[in-house]
């Protein structure tokens, strides 16, 4: 019991040492009227520092991370922001918070309510370290895309309740509303859920697998190539392993080397808007790179010009029976492509005689003649009458409802082969 209070008090001191550190090196910062950067890292001129702090709106942007998602943060080439999940654990996170103090760079944390309720002196600290911090459920089930919505939801609130139960009364100002769901299982009712309470999904951009039992050499190589690969981005990592404590300081020390710089991310609050940003800014290219149809050059208009091949079309060959324009329906629009075919059969324009003498035979007379009757018969009011509509179950209908099925099958199955579609393909993501 005395050497438990024993160490509490030692804790206690070092984390006082740490805040003082940090109060430090935010006034020098405030000072200086910009984030941290190297230059200004007291004690440590090899510091990466923080390079700036970009505020988000959760609701303009409610999933993040391009391993799952089409969105990533709006983050310059060479830019990181560190991600922390699953803590606080006293042991090893208030080793991480050291070394990210030592570098004067903030990061965002995912803390698990359970281990807020167990060590939510933990919590307290990472604030005060000026770091951000969101939640990541109450117990760390690595099944929320199977279980009832109800439990995902009670485990989504309860880990949010545990947390600010930690924070204590400025719990609402001091908790972000940005969740990450534990081993990134995701699922469209989770998701769901935290849209409609404003809350931001973070996924990641890249992890370095440091769940796994693999060395710390292992995990600083795969941060490394995998922050290469893509340019940019949220690295996912754990506050709460040994091996992320000792890959951390040659992680940063190499992002430095290589030219990379270090974000915060904070959200966006009444008195504190969103950082401005164009909605392109949000993926990880630039949607120019990627999509070809805006860069087709435009058919240059001489081309038609000098066409004198075909005439130009009459107005009335566009006219529906009614004389109207006929709407341009979508392709797929059924009532639409029927009215398209009956105007289109009704504005045939009529042949000259000559046309007609110079390629068809004029049918006989008795072609068109109908027998005269007396009195009319039921069938012959069937003769005489319009032919009935179309039915819906044409051969042109089936066709194109089969190639319709065939292409719904098509997506399905491609939906299936897609790999990290299925929630169920994530696990081993570890967050
Ligand atoms: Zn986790």
């Amino acid at each position: 019991m005395a050497d438990k209070a024993q160490n509490e008090g030692r804790r206690r001191q070092r984390a006082g040492l740490i805040g003082s550190a940090l109060s430090f090196g935010l006034l020098i910062g405030l000072a200086a009227a910009q984030p941290a950067s190297a230059a200004d890292c007291p004690g440590n001129p090899d510091a990466i520092g923080t390079s700036r702090t970009i505020v988000v709106d959760p609701r303009q942007h409610p999933r993040i991370g391009t391993m799952q998602y089409p969105e990533t943060l709006p983050l310059r080439d060479h830019e990181v922001v560190l991600s922390f999940d699953d803590g606080p654990l006293p042991r090893n996170s208030d080793k991480i918070l050291a070394i990210l103090a030592s570098q004067c760079v903030k990061a965002n944390f995912f803390l698990i309510g359970e281990m807020a309720r167990t060590y939510p002196e933990g919590v307290r600290k990472l604030v005060d370290a000026g770091h951000t911090i969101g939640t990541h459920t109450q117990t760390h089930p690595l099944t929320m895309n199977r279980m009832p919505i109800e439990r995902a939801e009670a485990e989504i609130d309860d880990g949010i309740a545990s947390v600010k139960a930690a924070l204590g009364p400025d719990a609402d100002k001091s908790l972000a509303p940005f969740f990450r769901i534990p081993g990134l299982e995701r699922a469209t009712a989770v998701e769901n859920y935290l849209a409609s309470k404003g809350i931001q999904i973070w996924s990641a951009d890249f992890p370095a697998d440091d769940w796994r039992h693999i060395s710390s050499q292992r995990v600083y190589d795969l941060a490394i190539q995998r922050i290469e690969a893509k340019g940019k981005g949220i690295l996912l990592l754990h506050d709460i392993q040994a091996r992320t404590v000792a890959a951390l300081p040659r992680i940063l020390a190499t992002l430095k080397e290589k030219g990379y710089h270090i974000v915060h991310v904070v959200p966006a609050t009444p008195d504190r808007p969103a950082t401005p940003t164009e909605p392109q800014e949000w993926q990880l290219r630039p949607p120019s790179e990627t999509v070809a149809v805006r860069r087709w050059p435009e058919v240059p208009n001489f081309f038609f010009a000098n066409a004198e091949a075909f005439a130009a079309p009459a107005w009335s060959d566009f006219a529906g029976s009614s004389g109207g324009l006929v709407p341009r329906a979508e392709p797929f629009d059924r009532p639409g492509r029927r009215a398209l075919a009956r105007d289109r059969w009704a504005v045939v324009p009529p042949l000259s005689a000559q046309g007609v003498a110079n390629t068809l035979p004029i049918p006989a007379e008795a072609v068109f003649q109908i027998p005269e009757l007396p009195h009319p018969t039921p069938e012959t009011v069937a003769l005489l009458a319009p032919p009935e509509p179309r039915p819906a179950t044409s051969a042109g209908e089936a066709i194109f409802r089969r190639g319709k099925a065939e292409h719904s099958r098509g997506k399905q199955a491609a939906k299936a082969r897609k790999p990290g579609h299925a929630a169920s393909t994530t696990s081993g993501r570890g967050a």
